[in-house]
């Protein structure tokens, strides 16, 4: 209702990463591709990496004999994080061997291309592959996003959580959940009418999503006027800082709110955390988060409650 029509990037808003070793070929590439996408490119696999730790490219062309990482290695990197794992890349390579073909295809590729490359063909291989990414975009868009507030909704929830949680294992790094809740909602709607409540909905969530500084920290709408704060990598002290940050940013937002403690839209929040070598399953975390939040009602509201405040009370 409140967001933008979904997704209307065409091919020219897309991003291309150009990965290879060659400064001529770098040229050449970006030459080739510059006018009908916008183009980075890197020297190596481990700046590729580093430039996709920050950033999200739509496609990715890559050499694939590099000295350092070669292109196999930037891909399976790249393919072992959930939330990189779904760029296309397509390889560039001079040697066209069966075997050398097959490994392309096993480090999981969309596509590759051989040196020296068709220009037409190349452009036109980049072009479909785009086209491709855009069109899977805008059905992800349209699957996973809360048309409300521009939110991540339920099946996001339960696609993702579970990816989100092997990766913690996998990389040894605990993945906090922060649950909140706005406080006398019903109240709101009441006074106000259903069309503000909606509204105050799409604020919030919008100034939330605008206060997360990390790409991978994602903002969840979980139902009603409650959401969820999905944190990777980060343990309950840190999520304790972004709770903490996201209550003040509502609290700033200073929405009108005559029959709530403070006189404005405030929201209470849970925090748990599954660190890496913790056996108990999502679900269970899921659990503490919504104790914690029924707890920081308890208290009073427009606050938060962490698990390490209420462990006497937690029934593992
Ligand atoms: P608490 O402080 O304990 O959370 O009280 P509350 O009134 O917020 O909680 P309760 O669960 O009793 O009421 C939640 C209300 O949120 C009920 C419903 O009117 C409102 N609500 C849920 N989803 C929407 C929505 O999409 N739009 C609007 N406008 N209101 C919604
Ligand atoms: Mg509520
Ligand atoms: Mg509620």
């Amino acid at each position: 209702m409140f967001i933008e029509q979904v997704n209307k990037r065409t091919l020219s808003d897309c991003h291309l990463l150009i990965v290879d070793d060659q400064a001529s070929s770098r040229v050449i590439l970006e030459g080739l591709l510059g006018d009908m996408v916008s183009c980075t490119s890197v020297s190596s696999g481990g700046t590729a990496l580093a430039y996709c730790d920050e950033n999200t490219p739509d496609l990715i062309l890559m050499d694939v004999n590099m000295p350092g990482m070669n292109g196999h290695q930037v891909a399976k990197t790249l393919l072992e994080n959930p939330s990189k794992s779904d760029i296309p890349i397509i390889f560039v390579t001079a040697t066209t061997s069966d075997e050398a073909q097959s490994k392309c295809w096993d480090s999981g590729c969309v596509d590759f291309v051989t040196k020296p490359f068709n220009a037409c063909t190349l452009r036109n291989r980049v072009k479909a592959h785009l086209n491709h990414k855009l069109k899977k975009d805008l059905l992800e868009n349209l699957i996973y996003i809360d048309r409300l507030t521009g939110a991540y909704n339920r099946h996001y929830l339960e696609d993702y959580l579970p990816r989100f949680m092997k990766d913690g294992k996998r990389s040894h790094n605990s993945l906090s959940l922060v649950l909140f809740d706005v406080d006398y909602f019903k109240r709101y709607n009441d006074r106000y009418g259903h069309m503000e409540g909606d509204s105050c909905l799409w604020k919030l969530s919008k100034a939330v999503k605008d206060s997360l500084l990390r790409p991978m920290d994602k903002l969840v709408r979980v139902g009603g006027e409650e959401f969820l704060v999905i944190l990777p990598c980060t343990d309950e002290e840190g999520a304790k800082l972004v709770a903490d940050r996201i209550l003040a940013t509502v609290f700033n937002l200073d929405i009108a709110h005559a029959d709530s403690n403070h006189a404005r839209v405030t929201i209470s929040a849970g925090i748990a955390t599954k660190k890496p070598d913790d056996s108990k399953t999502i679900d269970f975390t899921m659990l503490r988060a919504d104790k914690n939040l029924y707890a920081a009602k308890g208290q009073g509201r427009n606050c938060v409650v962490s698990s390490v405040e209420t462990a006497h009370n937690v029934m593992e």
